[in-house]
């Protein structure tokens, strides 16, 4: 199927969660990418991949900052879920050593260090897929409030599964799946990205408060298309 036929916003219209997540999967195999933060939500999106297929591509971007925490809950969570198509993507080393070779671009700098960190290595990670899924919700407020299900960014389908979820949903997947949840939402952080960028704090109404707080910064970028535009609103293409 040609992601790129707006007939493709017909052929799942009305479905979410499990329900567009698995004929996603199963209509593109292998052109298909997860892309997670293994953060505070990730694990419903991961554990309904998992149901469907384990071996499903999960892209995760080691930025360099993350918390430790984060790092030892993706393994836990791998393991716990049966993972094996998770990547580890890193920045590359060049890049780096050019735009931020004392590790403090973020201080000065925090959209230039998002695009060396973030933005790149997964433009690269996503090279010869054709979907990608993540795992935003419209709760989370800003640009997120009018996320589609699906949208086309940059000649991909980008499919969002959970964007219609709350935090009761969120909160009662993870229950009743016995889901780990990320050490630090345990100590009042309710979004977590990297470290410096991120402090606890936050509420189900605005759970990305602790992100970048006291910046206009809201997002880190990965979610834009090549040219930094924001991601395509509902309907750019009618679904
Ligand atoms: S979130 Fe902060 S540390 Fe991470 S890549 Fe962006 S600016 Fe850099």
């Amino acid at each position: 199927m040609n992601v790129l036929d707006k007939r493709i916003f017909e052929t799942y219209a009305g479905l979410e969660g499990q329900q567009l997540l698995e004929p996603i999967l199963r209509d593109f195999p292998g052109r298909a990418a997860v892309v997670s933060s293994f953060g505070a939500e990730s694990a419903v999106l991961l554990h309904m991949v998992a149901e469907v297929d384990k071996a499903t591509p999960v892209i995760f971007l080691d930025t360099g900052k993350h918390f430790w925490e984060t790092l030892s809950y993706r393994s836990k969570l791998v393991d716990r879920l049966g993972l094996t198509g998770v990547r580890i993507i890193t920045p590359d080393e060049a890049d780096l050593a050019a735009a931020d070779p004392d590790g403090t671009l973020h201080q000065s700098h925090a959209d230039r260090c998002c695009h060396v960190r973030k933005t790149l290595p997964l433009q690269r990670a996503l090279e010869g897929f054709d979907v990608t899924i993540s795992g935003r919700k419209r709760y989370h407020g800003a640009a997120r409030a009018t996320l589609d299900f699906l949208s086309i960014t940059d000649e991909r389908l980008k499919v969002e599964p959970l964007a219609g979820f709350s935090a009761l949903d969120i909160g009662a997947y993870m229950r009743s799946h016995n889901l780990p949840t990320h050490p630090l939402t345990e100590i009042g952080y309710f979004s977590i990205g990297c470290e410096p960028c991120t402090q606890a704090g936050g509420s189900s109404s605005d759970p990305r408060a602790g992100r970048w707080a006291g910046s206009n910064k809201s997002e880190c970028g990965i979610h834009w298309t090549h040219n930094g535009q924001d991601i395509a609103g509902p309907s750019s293409a009618a679904h």
